[in-house]
C-alpha cells in the first residue's frame, strides 16, 4: 500500500493545504493529514479542533477524496512515517522562498529514514495563502471567503 504523509500546523487548514492533500490522494491509496502538537507554537486552534476542521473540510470538498486520515503528531515526522508504515512526505511549495527550508528538511529526513518527499507545486490561486495571514486579515475583519474551506470561515468568524 502507498501511503504519504501531508504534515503541517494546519492552524486552520486553509484551501491551499486542502488543494494539496486532495491532489496527494489521487496519487496515493492513502494519504495521512499529521497535525503537528508543538506545546511552544500558540495556536489559535487547539490539535483537535484543527483536526476535526481538516476532517470536515475533506469530507465537504466536491473532489470527495475517502482515503484521506487526519492524525495528531508529535516529535519527529520520520517517527511518525515508521510507526504509520508511510514512504512518503509530500510538501506543496508556493515559492522559491520556501524552497530552502523545504530542501534541508527533505535531505535531513532522507538522512535519519530514508523517507522520501515529493513536492507539488501550488495551485496559483493559493500560492500567496498562510494559516498565519488569513487568521491575520480575519482578526481585522477582512474577508477571507473563498481562502479557507466554508467550516473554517464559520470557525474564524466566531473566534475573531
Ligand atoms: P507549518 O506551520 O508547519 O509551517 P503549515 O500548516 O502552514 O505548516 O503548512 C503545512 C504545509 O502545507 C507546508 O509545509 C506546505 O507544504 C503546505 N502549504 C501551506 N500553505 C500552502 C499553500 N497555500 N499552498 C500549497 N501548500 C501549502
Amino acid at each position: 500500500m502507498r501511503r504519504a504523509v501531508c504534515p503541517g500546523s494546519f492552524d486552520p487548514v486553509t484551501n491551499g493545504h486542502l488543494d494539496i492533500i486532495v491532489r496527494a490522494s489521487k496519487l496515493f491509496d492513502e494519504v495521512v493529514v499529521a497535525v503537528g502538537i508543538n506545546k511552544n507554537k500558540n495556536t489559535l486552534f487547539t490539535v483537535d479542533e484543527r483536526m476535526d476542521l481538516i476532517r470536515q473540510a475533506v469530507r465537504d470538498h466536491p473532489a470527495g477524496a475517502t482515503n484521506v486520515a487526519v492524525e495528531p503528531s508529535h516529535g519527529l515526522l520520520v517517527d511518525f512515517c515508521r510507526s504509520h508504515g508511510i514512504q512518503s512526505i509530500v510538501k506543496g511549495l508556493r515559492a522559491v522562498s520556501d524552497f530552502d527550508y523545504e530542501l534541508q528538511m527533505a535531505q535531513m529526513n532522507t538522512r535519519l529514514a530514508g523517507v522520501e518527499t515529493l513536492f507539488m507545486s501550488t495551485n496559483p490561486q493559493y500560492a500567496f495563502l498562510s494559516s498565519s495571514l488569513v487568521k491575520e486579515v480575519a482578526k481585522y475583519g477582512g474577508d477571507v471567503s473563498g481562502l479557507v474551506p466554508d467550516v473554517v470561515l464559520k470557525q474564524l468568524r466566531e473566534r475573531l
